[in-house]
């Protein structure tokens, strides 16, 4: 039952050394009635320790996590390590492939669909494969994301509180090792709440950090740098790449998400002109921008104002906007719970 994919590959994950393969994911269409779909997908082994699972195009417009993971599953040598690598940096590939969010295949939004189903959509079908046959392998996930081709956000690195004290100090101890300039600690009532890779992770007892590392469908070099130079880090400390030589890690500013005001929603079509920018500190009441109606002079225009103070993580990326749009998203910093180990 647990192992009922229909995705199958000609990896052998307890093979120690580098192989460089593809899942492959059934999809029976006029063109390819047998056809299958290959997702890329590199593990590389040496001998027994922990197992990093790392991943980036969950969704397909977010591109500094595809590149940089790219870059390490090229360059790691498995001679280098003290366990196993499992890198799929195109995990939603025909999301991917598509340069879009969403999988044209299904309109499936990966990171909303965990989970998973082994006999459902395609989408359905990855989430299940992840939440089934690698999340069990795995010791730590990174899922890497930005924000796609809707938002622009400041490069930071998330984690879902645990169920326990214990828990969410290791989780706050691996962001810190991440090194992301902003660490943003949810609830787990944003977002993709419960359907989302990190969170399916979460309820498996395996640590999950999320990054956001840019965003508007770019590839920020900036952003790639910091996941590269993130996971390094992180694989480092794990005891996975022992001898690895990384950068050190910036100071980590913890923040949180305060509630659903942190969000500023559009509330007419038009063109928004932002009056902040990312970064910046703000306070209930000010001016967040302006939508300039399509109709022009003849229409008003539409002031929208925070409802809360906070710092701008993360801003609507393309100018026109319909109403319920998100334009921002603000957060406020997060006093740190005593370390259990101090
Ligand atoms: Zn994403």
């Amino acid at each position: 039952m647990a192992n009922d994919t229909r995705i199958w590959t000609d990896v052998d994950f307890d093979r120690d050394g580098k192989q460089i393969s593809c899942l492959r994911l059934p999809f029976s269409s006029d063109r390819s009635a047998y056809g299958t779909i290959p997702i890329p997908i590199v593990c590389i082994r040496n001998g027994k320790g922990p197992t990093a699972l790392l991943v980036a195009g969950n969704h397909g417009d977010e591109y500094e996590g595809q590149v940089a993971l790219g870059k390490l599953a090229r360059q790691l040598d498995a001679r280098e390590l003290c366990g196993r690598i499992i890198i799929l940096p195109a995990l939603n590939y025909p999301a991917v492939d598509a340069g879009r969010r969403l999988s044209p295949l299904d309109q499936g939004n990966l990171n909303r669909m965990f989970p998973g189903d082994a006999n459902g959509s395609s989408t359905e079908m990855i989430a299940h494969y992840v939440s089934k046959v690698l999340l069990p392998l795995a010791d730590i996930v990174i899922d890497l994301h930005s924000g796609g081709t809707s938002l622009f956000y400041l490069p930071c690195c998330l984690i879902r509180t645990g169920k326990t004290e214990t828990e969410t100090a290791q989780l706050i101890e691996l962001m810190a090792v991440f090194g992301a300039p902003i660490g943003s600690v949810s609830d787990g009532s944003g977002g993709g709440g419960a359907t989302t890779l990190s969170a399916t992770a979460q309820v498996l007892g395996i640590p999950a950090l999320t990054t956001e590392l840019g965003g508007g469908a770019a590839m920020s070099s900036k952003g790639e740098a910091l996941a590269r130079d993130g996971v390094l880090r992180v694989l480092k400390h794990m005891g996975i790449l022992p001898d690895a030589i990384v950068r050190p890690a910036e100071p980590t500013r913890s923040m949180r998400v305060d509630g659903r005001q942190a969000f500023t929603y559009a509330p007419v079509r038009g063109v928004f002109e932002p009056a902040v920018e990312l970064g910046d500190e703000v306070h209930a009441g000010d001016l967040a921008g302006i939508i300039h109606p399509i109709a022009g002079p003849s229409e008003p225009i539409t002031a929208i104002r925070f409802e809360q103070s906070g710092l701008v993580a993360c801003q609507r990326a393309p100018a026109l906007t319909e109403p319920g749009d998100c334009l921002f998203k603000l957060v406020v910093d997060m006093p740190l719970p005593p370390s259990p180990s101090r």
